[in-house]
């Protein structure tokens, strides 16, 4: 069997539901270990991360990931224990063979098949792992990358290996992702009987027009490399029950996932001005999850592409759609960011799956990725 396949069975058999490691990054860092990296094992709260690096100079080539899986759900549902991973007619099924313990396993089968061919490089090669990609994402990317700026230590191309690919392994490569920001927003009004609305101030009658401007509103048409932006309301609530009273207050929540077109806070102001227009007594509060990035065309898109094209013969679509990642975290520090990974119809779904034929592939392009940039002389 080969090995990023074997790999893969053994991450897939631990259960590390977020924050949950169960053991994986012991497991990468051991093999990480053996072919000379220094292994860093960095726990924040009841997160685990993992900072490995072999070299000391300059250009760090960092592989990111994370270990931990979203819960499967009923059991009941998945064909085959969502943890015991299986092979059916080359499909392997199981929680985190997509997202993203293919990505993991290829990346680490790579970087050992690299270095045993070429025992010297380039630059550093870097693994940033955590195991809160799932779910707050607070203790995971955003402090490890804290506690390296804070001791100046720079990565400056990335590979995640989120599972990035639509239809086909390498049909679409990630180069930056939308920004999100959630709006939480409560409309006061007075409580009245429904047959004396002279009395009371239905909250519902006065946003209405409001959610109606919001949901015609054309923010912006995208640019070159970003859809446009969208908003989504997910949440209404209002209402206290009885049939013949109106309610005090509505609350509402939406979702803005936005492109470098805007400012976080100019689409926080512009909501604002709106909310204002139609004279709502409101309050609003807001959660930016994370701002928008992108990567400009460089050395690691060159690579990544001509890596893809090179395994697969398929010319990458580049592209910013879906949803957040902890691409947001390692961007800013000025790091370029790829995400290059397996197909991502059945993440998060019962019955998960990825194409075996595809984990080794995608080890070939990680490794085509690393000699192209480490490789130069
Ligand atoms: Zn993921």
């Amino acid at each position: 069997m080969a090995a990023e396949i074997e790999l893969l069975l053994d991450l897939v058999r631990r259960q590390s539901v977020t924050p949950d490691d169960a053991g994986c990054q012991d497991v990468l860092a051991a093999r990480l270990q053996n072919i000379g990296f220094s292994c860093e094992s960095m726990q924040f709260g009841e997160v685990s991360n993992l900072w490995a690096r072999r070299g000391s100079s300059g250009p760090v080539l960092c592989f990111a990931g994370h270990t931990d899986v979203v819960p499967p759900g009923d059991n009941e549902e998945w064909d085959s224990d969502p943890f015991e991973p299986q092979d059916r007619d080359g499909m392997l099924y199981g929680r985190g063979t997509a997202d993203m313990k293919s990505g993991l396993a290829a990346m680490v089968v790579a970087v050992e098949r690299f270095t045993r061919n070429n025992p010297t490089f380039d630059g550093s090669i870097a693994f940033l792992i955590t195991s809160d990609e799932e779910g707050r994402a607070r203790d995971g990317t955003l402090k490890v990358i804290e506690t390296l700026q804070a001791r100046g230590e720079k990565i400056d191309w990335c590979v995640l290996g989120e599972p990035s690919s639509q239809d086909k392994l390498g049909d679409i490569v990630r180069v930056g992702r939308r920004g999100s920001l959630t709006g939480m927003l409560t409309v006061n009004g007075v409580q009245g009987h429904v047959a004396y609305p002279h009395l009371a101030d239905n909250p519902i009658a006065r946003f209405a027009p409001v959610l109606a401007e919001l949901l015609s509103t054309e923010w912006d048409n995208g640019n070159e490399y970003f859809p446009p932006t969208s908003f989504q309301f997910v949440e209404i609530q209002s209402g206290i029950g009885a049939p013949n009273v109106t309610p005090a207050t509505l609350t509402a929540r939406f979702n803005f996932r936005y492109s470098t077109v805007w400012e976080h806070v100019e689409l926080q102001k512009k909501t604002e001005s709106m909310l204002d227009a139609h004279g709502l007594n409101y309050d609003l509060k807001w959660h930016l999850s994370g701002k928008p990035f992108l990567t400009e065309p460089g050395a690691l898109i060159d690579a990544t592409v001509a890596a893809v094209k090179d395994v697969t013969d398929i010319e990458p679509e580049l592209s910013t759609g879906g949803g957040t990642s902890d691409g947001r975290f390692i961007s800013p520090a000025g790091t370029d960011v790829v995400e290059v990974g397996p197909v991502n119809a059945s993440i998060h779904k019962v019955n998960e799956c990825v194409k075996l034929a595809d984990v080794t592939a995608l080890t070939e392009i990680y490794e085509q990725i690393l000699k192209r940039l480490l490789l130069t002389k």
